[in-house]
């Protein structure tokens, strides 16, 4: 996956989320697995499912249990550290937090997610808002199709095929 350049923020992922907590009700701890999972999440930026950040942290030798990924991956999302794509049959997250504002090509073979940023479509989003009186909160646009790397693997096929 490329990645865009991370934004400057003044606090780090932790200290938001703990920050966040702390404004919901005095009750709600931060506990070890939650700080595992933060730090986790937010040491590399790439767009994954709850299954897969499962099977990761396991393999780092992290324990975090099911109901706590998919109870914190929702506050993270509230806190506004996480962003939620919807991919159709796959629910996938990745930083919205310290991170350029972004959309996505979505290879529906390989699974890959390519992200993009072009002031052209922002400037078109803006002057479609004005024109219709409407306040911008925020959008999600993914582009369906095949990476120029599956793309190639299916033309060699295809010229193998012919031998
Ligand atoms: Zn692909
Ligand atoms: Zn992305």
């Amino acid at each position: 996956m490329n990645a865009l350049p991370a934004v400057e923020v003044s606090q780090t992922p932790e200290e938001k989320f703990r920050e966040y907590l702390a404004s919901r009700s005095r009750t709600q701890r931060y506990t070890a697995q939650q700080r595992d999972m933060v730090k986790y999440i937010f040491s590399k930026h790439n767009h994954f499912d709850a299954d897969e950040l499962i099977d990761e942290m396991k393999r780092e030798r992290l324990r975090v249990s099911r109901p706590t990924v998919y109870r914190t991956l929702k506050k993270l999302v509230d806190a506004g550290l996480l962003r939620r794509i919807n991919l159709g049959s796959r629910t996938v997250y990745e930083h919205d937090y310290g991170y350029a504002q972004h959309d996505h090509l979505h290879c529906e073979q390989c699974g890959d997610m390519l992200e993009f940023h072009d002031p052209k479509l922002e400037q078109m989003i803006n002057d479609v808002c004005r024109q219709n009186h409407f306040q911008y909160a925020g959008h999600a646009l993914i582009i369906r199709g095949v990476c120029a790397r599956c793309n190639r693997a299916r033309v060699m096929k295809h010229r193998l095929d012919l031998v």
